[in-house]
């Protein structure tokens, strides 16, 4: 830990505990459903509280940032991570305050919004497939793929006989994403309708937060139930061992970003990048560097 990073007045919280976040969130792969009612919008996991969360994610950035950076000069392996969720459920927050503290030299985030007229035009993998890492590189994507099987299936904006084939498609995608060195992580961020509308309030409260206010988030909470029905029906028929969900409990800020840094950390050390070998002859830089200095010193 370098010493910028350091708050020396912390109390000696354990940072590293022994808690398996991926096993506690990432959806099983036995069963066929997935029914987002049973799983709980709120957690603490291993932590005393909100203080011990926010000082292990201050920790768990700069491991990621670190392996990140090996995994930048490695130049090999690469990372995908896709955010969905309700508004107001912290997209913007957790890229803010964890994935965003990655080093940008090898790390974008990618927002995906109402498609453009250029975009629609083309199979709806087209704009995704051109925000996909890069060996060596992250990639967060803000919203994703899935919404071609989320807001399109659930406001009807293409008729079923097109979404439902969506789902398979999106497989073979990941897939393919994997074939080529990609890890993939997926995390659902689930909030309560309650914290939500109480989110809602703030944004009306803060005038920094006007921008984020749209009638349409209003008319998506009548429509509650055919969302939770179509992101249980994308999760259930896009899970794999090769791209698997994490359903986050997100009505608290810091366990949200707690538990997403502890996976994403926990991935990158599962992926152990490697500074690269060299070929250059140590001894022979060595002393070329020491004749320069001599040079300059005379
Ligand atoms: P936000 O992320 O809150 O800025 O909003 C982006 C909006 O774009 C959301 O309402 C999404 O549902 C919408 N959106 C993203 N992708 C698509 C898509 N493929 N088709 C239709 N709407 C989309
Ligand atoms: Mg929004």
């Amino acid at each position: 830990m370098s010493t910028e990073d350091k708050r020396l007045d912390e109390p000696d919280w354990d940072l590293d505990p022994k808690f398996d976040f991926v096993d506690a969130h990432r959806l099983p792969f036995s069963k066929d459903e997935v029914s987002l009612k049973e799983i709980d919008t709120e957690c603490s996991g291993p932590f005393e509280g909100k203080d011990h969360g926010r000082a292990f994610t201050r920790a768990a950035n700069i491991e990621i940032r670190d392996l990140q950076y090996r995994m930048y000069t490695e130049g090999k392996q690469s990372l995908l991570i896709v955010l969905q969720a309700p508004d107001a459920a912290g997209k913007d927050g957790l890229i803010r305050k964890v994935l965003g503290q990655m080093n940008p030299q090898g790390c974008r985030t990618y927002p995906f919004k109402v498609p453009s007229s250029e975009e629609r035009a083309h199979d709806f993998l087209w704009r995704i497939h051109k925000a996909t890492p890069a060996a060596g590189k992250v990639s967060v994507f803000n919203r994703s793929h899935y919404e071609d099987v989320l807001v399109v299936r659930v406001e009807d904006l293409v008729p079923k006989s097109v979404w439902k084939d969506r789902y398979e498609i999106i497989n073979d995608f990941e897939k393919l994403l994997a074939h080529r060195g990609t890890r993939i992580l997926k995390f659902y961020l689930h909030i309560s309708p309650r914290e939500q509308l109480e989110r809602f309030k703030k944004r009306l409260d803060d005038p920094t937060k006007h921008w984020k206010l749209n009638a349409g988030d209003y008319a998506a909470r009548d429509k509650w139930g055919d969302y939770r029905e179509a992101y249980e029906d994308a999760m259930a028929k896009c899970h794999s061992k090769i791209a698997p969900w994490h359903v986050i409990p997100a009505d608290k800020k810091w366990y949200r970003d707690a538990s997403v840094a502890a996976i994403v950390r926990d991935t990158l050390r599962d992926m152990d990048p490697q500074l690269p070998k060299i070929d250059a002859d140590l001894d022979e830089i060595r002393r070329l560097y020491e004749r320069e200095l001599e040079e300059m010193n005379e």
